[in-house]
């Protein structure tokens, strides 16, 4: 009798240790096969560039790799493997791959023959476009210390085809886009004397400039050309650009901003650029322009404003006013939550289907508790139409609305650098009846 009533109480308690686990495990999992339906359905389980590749027979499902993702929601387990649920969302760290006790999982492009957003670059880094070059994420492989690393690399396979005659009117490079990529690649043609011009459609910093405040960038070591090793793990967002800041200032590059790049034409050794501001010639060009693209516009009366922006930094500058945030993204929702929890800030959302359907679970919860309050107001089915001194103009479900506004910021998406590669004349992995040529050189 007394052993039953040992085993009966063991039995208990391990059922009531057993139970509650399986259940949420199974809850885990049950999330993680929605998730990735879902973010199939929207064409967001695709990566950007590089992403884990996974080896489903050798995989034991043990989840390490989810854990040990600092974005979060990348991967998940479905059918006892891991899966990628969030594509998107990877940019490349590889702490999946280092924490996978089996080796079942890397990183890398997969099969670029498959991919029509990877250019096909050689060793150099040199497209099918001779004498133009790509640098950093634009290639496919995401983080800071890539970017860096290729544009310092690029550059050296420029000045391999030198010396370049002195008082030639082409310069011997240009770099387009001042992030990691182009800065690195700038500070190399210093470094080794070439005659540099940088473009960028913004200020220098590339993404990085995108990151919310304080952001903690994580950082595998790099050398930086004419700087040293960054070899802390982490940086803030802003100590980062501070490097990049007083590296340009400290050997004076030569960079225009606000300057958009158009179009590359001419022969090898002779390129015309053409950009918004005119045409420069150059030997070399090398594109350093990331993939997140240009930011999409609205093209409506009043967008050119000073109170018009495509990226929140920092909500508690808005503090007090009245904001209108118009997209139906993860970017939109998180902007729109960080501003209605500043005091005394009016956000209304709008967005041009009538309800929020492309976004994170935690961002929908997070929004829609605040929609529920009346914390955001929340105009579905709607269109910003002007945008003035004190307003701005709506065409809504039930006719036009006039809101009295201080800012406005519009999260409608870019527009990727593909088809500008493809108008120069670039090859992508994709391109199948170009890339046996081109693979061939
Ligand atoms: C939210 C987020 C978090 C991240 N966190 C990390 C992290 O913790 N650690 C890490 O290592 N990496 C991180 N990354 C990735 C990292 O920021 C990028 O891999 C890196 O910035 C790529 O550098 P790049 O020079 O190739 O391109 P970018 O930094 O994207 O710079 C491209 C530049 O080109 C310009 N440009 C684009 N098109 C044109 C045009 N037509 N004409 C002129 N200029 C143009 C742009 O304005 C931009 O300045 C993160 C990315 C994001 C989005």
């Amino acid at each position: 009798m007394e052993s039953l009533l040992i085993w009966g109480c063991a039995l208990l308690l391990g059922a009531g240790l057993f139970v509650p686990y399986f259940l949420r495990f199974r809850a885990a999992r049950r999330q993680d096969a929605a998730r990735r339906d879902e973010t199939v359905s929207l064409g967001m389980n695709r990566p950007v560039g590089q992403y884990p590749l996974i080896d489903a027979n050798a995989c034991i499902g043990c989840g390490s790799c989810i854990a040990a993702c600092p974005e979060g929601d990348v991967l998940g387990i479905v059918g006892g493997k891991a899966v990628i649920t969030n594509g998107a969302r990877c940019i490349g760290h590889g702490r999946c791959a280092e924490a996978c006790p089996v080796g079942a999982l890397k990183v890398g492009l997969g099969d670029i023959t498959t991919r029509d957003d990877i250019p096909v670059l050689s060793p150099e880094l040199e497209t099918s476009r001779p004498g133009v070059f790509v640098a950093g994420e634009l290639g496919g492989f995401a983080l800071v210390s890539n970017a860096v690393d290729q544009g310092r690399r690029a550059m050296e396979s420029i000045a391999a085809r030198g010396p370049f005659p002195a008082g030639d009117p082409r310069w011997d490079a240009i770099v387009v886009g001042a992030g990691p990529g182009g800065l690195s690649a700038a500070l190399t043609a210093r470094k080794l004397g070439l005659r540099c011009l940088v473009l960028d459609q913004q200020a220098p910093g590339g993404t990085i400039l995108q990151y919310p405040r304080r952001k903690l960038v994580l950082v595998q070591p790099v050398e930086i050309p004419l700087f040293g090793t960054l070899n802390r793990k982490e940086y803030s967002k802003e100590d980062l650009l501070d490097i990049w800041l007083r590296l340009h200032a400290e050997h004076d590059l030569k960079i225009h901003t606000d300057e958009r790049l158009l179009d590359v034409t001419g022969s090898p050794g002779d390129l015309t650029v053409h950009t918004t501001a005119g045409v420069h010639r150059a030997r070399h060009v090398v594109l350093a322009l990331g993939r997140r693209g240009t930011p999409r516009r609205l093209g409506i009366p009043g967008e050119d404003a000073a109170k018009v922006a495509y990226r929140l930094i920092d909500a508690s500058l808005y503090r007090g006013s009245r904001v209108l945030v118009v997209g139906g993204g993860d970017s939109a929702a998180e902007a729109a939550v960080a501003l209605a929890t500043q005091p005394g800030t009016e956000v209304t959302l709008s967005y041009r289907k009538p309800r929020l359907l492309r976004i994170k679970k935690r961002n929908a919860d997070r929004i829609e508790a605040l929609i529920a309050t009346g914390t955001v107001k929340f105009l579905g089915d709607s269109q910003p139409t002007a945008i003035r001194d004190g307003t701005v103009t709506l065409d809504t479900a039930t006719g036009p609305a006039i809101l009295p506004n201080d800012f406005v910021f519009v999260f409608a998406g870019g527009d990727p650098p593909f088809p500008l590669l493809k108008k120069i004349g670039i090859v992508f992995g994709g391109d199948q009846a170009e890339i046996q040529d081109v693979l061939a050189v």
